[in-house]
């Protein structure tokens, strides 16, 4: 597990200037949520943090290791992704060994570290299964599995239950939290959902137009928000 500090992190595309000085302490083992309307720059956000996006300007740090220029590989972090990219043609254990196989790991290491994710999340009876075989909500455990086996110190989730349908999303922000509270893994979950905000986080950055405008727990954003734009934004039902 590690510490994640983002210190004034700008992002510019070209001359389009869309993060415009962020800083955020996330905590060991926190489950921190970005919330914010639609092009606040949460994914961008999320991607840098991942390696996959370059950084403008500012620094973020990874446990003591400023990570600005390690490749996504070296940096222990999984990510989960909305559509959730599982490899059609492989079966559910072939798609949570993927990164032990490409990294050459012996066949019982892989059976272990799949044997260990498929029990967390269920999976034991679905692991010759194909994707197109799954429901969503398997589909989205699959997901998740393939980043437990990496035994990542953070995990990062870009809307992961924007696919599926309003019951099953309640039922996976519960899973997901329990996940947490069983692996204490650091995470940064980005939702545009406020009420999945104020039901997961134990911390919830609100971002809007690439500011950050409040960063805290749920109760005290909702009592005592920073500004109009939190207060709205809380406030109004998903
Ligand atoms: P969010 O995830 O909060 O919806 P994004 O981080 O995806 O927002 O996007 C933030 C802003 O950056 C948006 O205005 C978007 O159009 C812009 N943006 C994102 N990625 C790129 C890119 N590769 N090139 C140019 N603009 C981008
Ligand atoms: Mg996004």
């Amino acid at each position: 597990m590690a510490t994640v500090e983002i210190r004034n992190v700008r992002k510019a595309f070209g001359p389009v200037q869309v993060l415009h000085g962020v800083n955020v302490d996330i905590a060991d083992g926190e489950f921190v949520v970005l919330v914010g309307p639609s092009g606040c720059g949460k994914s961008t956000l999320l991607r840098m943090l991942a390696g996959l996006e370059n950084i403008t300007s500012g620094e973020i740090a990874i446990g003591p290791r400023v990570v600005n220029n390690v490749p996504p590989k070296d940096r222990d972090i999984a990510m989960v992704f909305q559509n959730y990219a599982l490899y059609p043609h492989m079966t559910v254990f072939d798609n949570m060994a993927f990164s032990m196989k490409l990294a050459k790991a012996p066949k019982e290491v892989m059976e272990q570290e799949v044997g260990r994710a498929a029990k967390i999340l269920g999976l034991e009876a679905l692991l010759q299964r194909y994707p197109r075989q799954l429901s969503g909500g398997q589909r989205q455990r699959v997901a998740m599995g393939r980043a437990i086996v990496r035994n990542p110190q953070v995990f990062l989730f870009d809307e992961p239950l924007s696919n599926l349908d309003a019951k099953l999303r309640v039922q996976m922000r519960a899973e997901i939290k329990e996940l947490h509270q069983r692996l204490r893994v650091t995470t940064v979950y980005v939702t545009h959902d406020q009420i999945e905000a104020m039901t997961m986080a134990d911390k919830i950055v609100v971002m809007n137009g690439g500011h950050v405008e409040q960063v805290g727990p749920p109760l005290e954003l909702y009592d005592r928000p920073a500004n109009l734009f939190v207060a709205g934004f809380i406030g109004s039902p998903a």
